[in-house]
């Protein structure tokens, strides 16, 4: 369970754009965060993954607190952390398997890919992963010959190689076409129902969150001025 309490943040001696935020998500539900743009959505993502430290206010993620934590451990925890990104992140110039398997041993130096030295279970978790995105044919083809939709499953499959306890979601579908970016929502969505695995996705297509996912977190100006269920949403939020 993650647990946000309190959370502030200003960029230096900016303004807040973050006012005392606090919210749970229980294990395996999906909370869509959205708002215009500047409402704090990126801030946010960037707060829990601890790639920006909060200024004030607790982040929890199954009791250990993320906010005050030495660098040697944010990094430790981050592993329990998946990230998947609006333009992929992927290495395009290695295959789709060593791009999962990243997700496990952290970027590898090239020599160690070329060699193909990899611990053998990780190479079959990495399988599984992929044959659980639907990629298993194309493990061994390099990440920049596939499409927008297969490049995101390889995000997905790479986040699920991490054994995550929470997945955040950056504008996972913002590069795709409507049709693409269903299947993708549609897939996150089964695996956090599959896992139990709770997620945070940043998405500013409001009627396809609304599709897929079971809370709705509105943002704006740094404050939350909606939380509720989809169905919950109205026209003036
Ligand atoms: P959103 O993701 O909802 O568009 P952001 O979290 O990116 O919102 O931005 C919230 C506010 O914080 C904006 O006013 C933005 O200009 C400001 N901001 C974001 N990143 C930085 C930064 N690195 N330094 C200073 N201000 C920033
Ligand atoms: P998004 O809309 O996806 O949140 P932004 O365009 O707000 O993206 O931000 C892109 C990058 O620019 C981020 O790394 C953010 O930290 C930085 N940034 C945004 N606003 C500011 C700002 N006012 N001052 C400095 N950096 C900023």
């Amino acid at each position: 369970m993650l647990k946000i309490e309190h959370l502030k943040k200003r960029y230096k001696t900016g303004p807040w754009v973050l006012k005392d935020i606090s919210f749970e998500v229980p294990d395996g539900e999906i909370v869509g965060l959205i708002g215009p743009s500047g409402a704090g959505k990126s801030t946010m993502i960037r707060c829990v993954n601890r790639l920006i430290d909060p200024s004030e206010g607790n982040i929890q993620l199954d009791g250990v607190n993320l906010s005050n934590l030495s660098s040697s451990k944010v990094r430790e925890q981050r592993r329990h952390i998946g990230m998947i990104f609006q333009e992929y992140a992927l290495v395009e110039r290695l295959s789709v398997m060593e791009n999962v398997l990243s997700g496990r041993l952290g970027y590898l130096p090239f020599w160690r890919s070329f060699l193909r030295r990899y611990p053998e279970k990780d190479i079959d978790n990495a399988f599984e992963y992929l044959d659980r995105v639907g990629l298993i044919d194309h493990a061994n083809k390099r990440a920049d010959e596939l499409s927008g939709g297969q490049r995101q499953r390889v995000g997905i499959a790479r986040a699920l190689a991490q054994d995550p306890r929470l997945l955040l979601v950056d504008e996972p579908t913002a590069s795709l076409d409507p049709k693409t970016s269903r299947q993708i929502m549609r897939l996150i969505q089964s695996i956090c129902r599959e896992k139990s695995l709770s997620a945070i996705i940043n998405i500013h297509d409001v009627p396809l969150a609304m599709q897929f996912v079971d809370r709705i977190i509105g943002l704006q100006g740094g404050e939350v001025v909606f939380d509720g269920k989809p169905d919950e949403l109205t026209e003036d939020v």
